[in-house]
């Protein structure tokens, strides 16, 4: 982890590599709880009845693809789990795992609607990631009856969940070693902790252009032998062109429309950031300012900090710059919270719902994200009275707040709210119908 605003990096080394960067005369401290929480080895507690051992709030790969696939057998029309395509081990032995989607929408209401893809755990370690996106998924199905916005979402909106992105490598995780990669053998050697490659390297866009990956096949950021060689890489490729039409020319600077449908999400940990596009160059997108906005709507309900990857680390081959590069759709990486393996006081009771925000929003805006996240939100929406009987007319209540942004890198300049329009069970704003030039930002 690399905090630039603290200028430190966090990294895990061995006694030798402490020794050689003293050596070199860098500044070093030991952080004592990561340390400790590293050395300590893990015991299920008598009372622990699911989950990876000594984190119980965290579903392992069985436990989550059972909880999906009962979702999908509880609410048929709302919910199916889709296999994708196959991880490494299972391309290429007995063992191993199917790359699954668990995809959310009303399929009794017809489309076109907007799309979200969101996936988590690509990177192994990341306990925290495949959890929340399991959370969002039972969020809107067990609110589907109760909730107007869990319906709202679910009737009119498509949810691609790919909760377990690489579901070998985080196998290992569980077992408590610090696994990023997936597990393919034919790299850095077929029993090393150290082998396969970094999935989220490994994608096509601008793969291993501009030296964001490395050619080490024991590094934690190989890239793999060639563009989308890995297995669990080429299917997510093959399933996100299929949902989403390339709105975006070719060049560096093409822009896609403003009015580009769709949202791509990739939930990662740790570091308390929203990302966005471009990782591989340290340039801005000629949708920059709209994914920016974006960015910084997202990072107000986490109060995380919105950057473009390349104020983290510069990254080829990622899954963002291949969403937003190959497709124009607007394309967001989280990194929740503040640890690979996060404690579950902390991540029930402030990465969860913090994030559940983010999601949420990210489902509303995922309609017209380049322009909507320049709105505002309806917050407090409700009757004036509570009980209503037949016949009687009550007040629909409601504050356009412009103000939910994030400014902890820049300002977001704000709008004042000028009206408002209400709509009952009508997904769509007219944009034709408006008679100001801020009327299609108004719609959430
Ligand atoms: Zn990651």
């Amino acid at each position: 982890m690399i905090d630039p605003q603290q200028q430190y990096a966090l990294i895990k080394l061995n006694a030798f590599e402490y020794v050689e960067l003293v050596k070199l005369g860098f500044k070093m401290s030991l952080d004592r709880p990561r340390t400790e929480q590293l050395q300590t080895s893990r015991q299920r507690s008598p009372l622990q009845r699911a989950g990876i051992t000594g984190f119980e709030c965290y579903r392992t790969v069985p436990e989550t693809f059972a909880t999906a696939a009962q979702l999908a057998a509880d609410h048929p029309t709302l919910a199916e789990w889709i296999d994708i395509g196959d991880s490494w081990e299972k391309t290429n032995g007995a063992t191993g795992n199917d790359i699954q989607v668990l995809k959310i929408t009303n399929s009794a209401i017809s489309g076109p609607k907007p799309k979200v893809f969101a996936m988590s755990a690509v990177h192994a370690r990341e306990y925290a990631t495949a959890e929340l996106n399991t959370r969002f998924a039972l969020y809107l199905l067990d609110n589907y009856e109760t909730n107007a916005d869990a319906r709202w979402i679910v009737d009119h909106h498509e949810m691609h969940l790919l909760l377990q992105a690489n579901p070998d490598g985080r196998q290992q995780a569980e077992t408590g070693l610090l696994w990023r990669k997936n597990t393919n053998e034919n790299y850095c050697g077929p029993t090393s902790d150290s082998r396969g490659a970094d999935l989220n390297r490994n994608f096509e866009f601008q793969w291993g252009c501009c030296n964001g990956s490395s050619t080490n096949e024991c590094s934690n950021v190989y890239r793999g032998a060639s563009a989308a060689s890995e297995p669990e890489v080429s299917a997510i490729q093959d399933y996100v062109r299929a949902l989403f039409p390339d709105a975006r020319g070719d060049g560096i600077n093409d822009a896609a429309p403003d009015d580009t449908p769709g949202v791509f999400l990739d939930i990662h940990s740790f570091s308390e950031l929203v990302l966005y596009p471009w990782g591989f160059v340290n340039q801005t997108t000629a949708n920059h300012e709209s994914l920016r906005t974006m960015a910084r709507k997202l990072a107000f309900f986490t109060d995380y900090n919105p950057i473009q990857i390349t104020g983290l680390t510069i990254a080829d081959g990622s899954t963002i710059d291949f969403a937003y590069g190959e497709l124009g759709v607007a394309s967001f990486g989280f990194e929740v919270g503040t640890n690979f393996f996060q404690d579950c006081s902390s991540f029930e009771n402030t990465v969860l719902p913090r994030n559940l925000q983010s999601l949420l929003y990210t489902a509303k805006a995922a309609r017209a994200p380049y322009l909507l996240a320049d709105g505002p939100e309806v917050i407090g929406l409700g009757f004036d009275n509570n009980v209503v009987m037949p016949g009687m007319s009550v007040q629909l209540v409601a504050t356009a707040n412009d103000t939910q942004f994030s400014n902890t890198s820049g300002t977001q300049p704000t709008q004042i709210v000028v009206g408002a329009n209400a709509y009952i069970d009508t997904p769509l704003v007219a944009w034709g119908n408006c008679n100001s030039a801020y009327c299609n930002r108004w719609y959430l």
